[in-house]
């Protein structure tokens, strides 16, 4: 079969094993379906994914006029911090920025690589852990914007990292954290306008149980700009990433916006 369309980031849906899906326009892949069996990707052309121009992707899926004029892609979505909705100043378009910033948000620690301290909208939970390959993720603080939250993250970020790790979290050489007991210790931390939004009593821990047949003791990342074309046997599937078994991963979220064919 040969499925072709626009890479996105997987779509998942938690459960014992978490399920993966590659959505295309008109058809989708169950991708644990296919562990076991050899997969080829072939690079056909750009889609950017905010304006369907087929321009060369520049980042996050984006070229680069959309890159530098889209509100989804403004500096505070990597730096929360920088969040001003909640004062009503724009960053590109104060409309959209109150649509997503002004919504609850959540600051959590994981453990994907070692323990980081990371930020998502509430309704982006567990999405955003399965995204990073977390296998243990658990909520500090819910707060109702991403400002609040930002400020919260840059506290913690001199006590934990706040990057993953991915050749480590694809070797799984994570150790295992006790995370309960880490978020118990660090209400101090906190900044004083958060801590009324401290979980203090609520610890819900996630664990997140990747479908993953062998990890790789050596990771090789390929990329459609300079490997237009590869295949190989499906070992594994964690974070955004696709395992072979000769330790060749394939990061899908950092190609999005490129059109590709697959068979399997
Ligand atoms: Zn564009």
């Amino acid at each position: 079969m040969t499925y072709q369309g626009v890479l996105t980031k997987m779509q998942t849906e938690i459960g014992n094993t978490i399920q993966y899906y590659l959505v295309f326009e008109d058809s989708f892949l169950n991708m644990n379906q296919l562990l076991n069996k050899e997969i080829e990707f072939n690079f056909v052309g750009y889609e950017c994914l905010n304006c369907h121009k087929k321009k060369k992707i520049f980042r996050q899926g984006f070229c680069y006029d959309c890159f530098y004029s889209s509100p989804a892609v403004g500096d505070w979505i990597m730096r929360p911090e920088l969040s001003t909705a909640h004062l009503g100043i724009a960053d590109r378009d104060l409309e959209y920025e109150q649509k997503v910033q002004l919504q609850p948000h959540v600051v959590y620690l994981a453990v994907a690589s070692e323990i980081k301290v990371g930020v998502t909208r509430k309704t982006q939970v567990p999405t955003r852990w399965i995204d990073q390959g977390a296998s243990q993720a658990i909520a500090i603080v819910e707060v109702p914007n991403r400002y609040l939250a930002g400020i919260t993250e840059v506290a913690l970020k001199s006590h934990y990292t706040d990057k993953t790790n991915w050749r480590k979290m694809l070797q799984q050489t994570t150790q295992v954290f006790d995370l309960v007991q880490e978020k118990a210790k660090l209400e101090n931390l906190i900044p004083e306008e958060v801590r009324e939004y401290f979980f203090s009593e609520k610890n819900d821990l996630y664990e997140l149980n990747y479908p993953v047949l062998n990890y790789p003791t050596k990771v090789a990342s390929l990329n459609l700009d300079k490997t237009p074309s590869f295949q190989g046997k499906l070992v594994g599937i964690k974070g955004q990433y696709l395992i072979f078994e000769n330790g060749s991963v394939f990061n899908i979220r950092s190609s999005e916006g490129y059109v590709v064919t697959i068979n399997v």
